[in-house]
């Protein structure tokens, strides 16, 4: 067996009983309506995602599905939503940038992006579903320490994963086991056949979250852009990889100028990219 991928006594992780409360308290203000200036706010680049506390955060997080009305569309019960991201919660840890609140700053920009391109109309209902299940998912249980290390150091998730993004498929095996239970599972309602592809996608997305594929799918989008069509289901798959590469590319402050234009209008990311500099 290779060295543990992660040591949590070391680890500055909240104590279970402390997220514990945390989740009890989003519990007791689940019920809570947002305002419509904050729910108006959170689809914007420029929302402030750094003032809230983690238990309305979560109720940020349920927000975005009630808007998105994939409550109703797909019948998820509110509770099972809750259960679910109560456990994504418990599932993230006190690391320096891949922690809960790393979670929600991606999930906000997704959730900005998704309202800004209209993209429930443009590539439907469930791949909005996927995409932003799987920004919330995307890197779960992350030990602090990157794929280079994992590898070089031998570690449980190395050996595993055969050095294959060990740390991603990590994130999505965490993810799908937090859905194996029946009262978190979100997609429990689903037909086998959508279940399947709803794993298919949430898979996709966030095995191509790993930065060693960076240049590779700006590359690939950088060629489809200009014929760039919605109808095409090749294209709409690389859209979320595209749209969580374009966000990384403007967060290390690469160029992002040949593919900006076609997709997403350089003001919305004029104004995100005064956000965060990490
Ligand atoms: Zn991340």
């Amino acid at each position: 067996m290779g060295r543990p991928y992660w040591n949590r006594h070391k680890a500055r992780r909240k104590s279970e009983s402390e997220k514990r409360l945390v989740c009890e308290k989003y519990l007791h203000i689940s019920t809570m309506t947002l305002t419509e200036e904050i729910r108006r706010c959170l689809r914007m680049p420029t929302f402030d995602n750094w003032q809230w506390e983690d238990e309305e955060i979560l109720l940020l997080l349920q927000q975005m599905y009630v808007d998105l009305d994939l409550l109703k569309k797909f019948d998820i019960d509110l509770n099972v939503l809750r259960k679910f991201l109560c456990q994504v919660y418990m599932n993230y840890n006190e690391v320096p940038f891949h922690n809960f609140q790393h979670c929600f700053t991606v999930s906000q920009m997704m959730y900005g992006i998704i309202w800004c391109l209209n993209l429930p109309d443009k590539i439907g209902d469930l791949e909005t579903l996927i995409l932003l299940t799987s920004c919330i998912c995307h890197d779960l249980d992350h030990p602090g320490f990157n794929n280079i290390y994992q590898i070089n150091a031998r570690t449980e998730l190395a050996l595993r994963y055969n050095d294959i993004s060990p740390l991603e498929n990590h994130h999505c095996s965490v993810a799908f086991n937090i859905l194996e239970d029946p009262t978190a599972n979100v997609f429990r309602s689903f037909p086998p056949e959508v279940y399947k592809s709803v794993r298919e996608g949430i898979i996709r997305c966030i095995l191509a979250t790993d930065m060693a594929r960076h240049n590779e799918i700006l590359n690939q989008f950088n060629q489809i852009a200009p014929e760039f069509d919605y109808n095409n289901r090749a294209h709409i798959n690389l859209v979320s990889f595209f749209s969580w590469h374009l966000w990384e590319a403007r967060r290390r402050k690469k160029t992002t100028e040949l593919v900006l234009p076609v997709f997403v209008p350089a003001s919305f990311w004029e104004v995100a990219s005064n956000l965060e500099d990490d």
